[in-house]
């Protein structure tokens, strides 16, 4: 079983065709996942921004299970109801989980559930934001940064949250994975961990409620095999460690580099799952890649 992650942070006026799609088709890929920002946010001043979508989406035509994240450039274009038609997701939430193969359990967050960006935004989100940011974040050309130091620097537009239901939908995921013998993959916009993320910009790129996150992800029996995420244009990776029931467990945490900084277009990571576990190929998709995924002879 192989499975692909696509980071296609994508400015389509200076990039040609993705021809990490011809990759991906000669390696045999059957489940695709994006992980969001599909196009720069800078198209939401064009009139043709749906086809400017269609013009990366045909690259994703050929495989048989494609699967969008919504980034924050998403949803400078568009409402989250125009993306899932665009994506042509319909049936979907925005979260929800997958069996990409037997024994595996991907399962897909919405960063963006609580969200200040255009019409999807709620006033819950609108009042997260305003009580740890004192600045006129929806003033445009206001420096909404200021003042915010360490941990709280997270607290800015273009980070969102995971509501209430979403936690305890993934609480419960978890739970049925571990019950049904299925190691587990989860896939997010916004990287999870302040230490999977360029060190220049720690706490940047995070969840508002990103601790509530990561302490679903601990606090269960299931095996987290990997965390992938993307919105932080250069990317990172940490192991998270922690202790849950008496014992040290750890999460390793990706964060792909996004092809607009990519030295090639070939700007993704290859996932081989099987019984033995997960296996991370094309590790220049990732800044640092951790030991225990690194290829070997027999995940071939
Ligand atoms: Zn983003």
């Amino acid at each position: 079983m192989i499975k692909d992650l696509a980071r296609l942070t994508l400015w389509q006026r200076k990039r040609g065709r993705l021809r990490a799609t011809a990759d991906w088709h000669a390696q045999g890929v059957q489940t695709v996942v994006q992980l969001g920002d599909l196009i720069d946010g800078k198209n939401a001043a064009s009139k043709d921004k749906k086809a400017a979508f269609q013009r990366v989406l045909e690259e994703f035509e050929g495989f048989p299970d494609v699967h969008h994240i919504i980034g924050n450039h998403d949803l400078y274009n568009l409402t989250k109801a125009e993306l899932a038609a665009v994506f042509a997701t319909t049936k979907r939430d925005p979260y929800y989980s997958f069996e990409p193969c037997s024994g595996w359990r991907g399962i897909i967050l919405d960063s963006y559930e609580l969200t200040v960006i255009g019409p999807d935004a709620t006033k819950e989100a609108e009042a997260m934001l305003s009580a740890s940011n004192p600045n006129d974040w929806r003033k445009p050309g206001v420096d909404f940064q200021t003042g915010l130091e360490g941990a709280m620097k997270r607290f800015v537009p273009y980070n969102g949250a995971v509501g209430d239901a979403q936690l305890k939908w993934l609480r419960a995921q978890l739970a049925e994975a571990h019950d049904a013998g299925q190691r587990v993959l989860v896939f997010v916009h916004i990287p999870l961990h302040p230490l999977a993320q360029q060190a220049a910009y720690r706490y940047t790129c995070l969840p508002w409620n990103y601790h509530a996150i990561l302490s679903v992800l601990e606090s269960t029996d299931a095996e987290v095999a990997a965390v992938f995420s993307g919105h932080d244009h250069s990317g990172g990776t940490t192991d998270h460690h922690f202790v849950w029931r008496g014992q040290e467990r750890h999460i390793p945490h990706y964060s792909l580099r996004a092809a607009v900084e990519a030295e090639e277009p070939t700007c993704h990571a290859t996932l081989v799952l099987s019984d033995a576990g997960l296996c991370i190929e094309n590790a220049h998709a990732c800044v640092r890649l951790l030991d225990a995924h690194k290829p070997s002879s027999h995940h071939s």
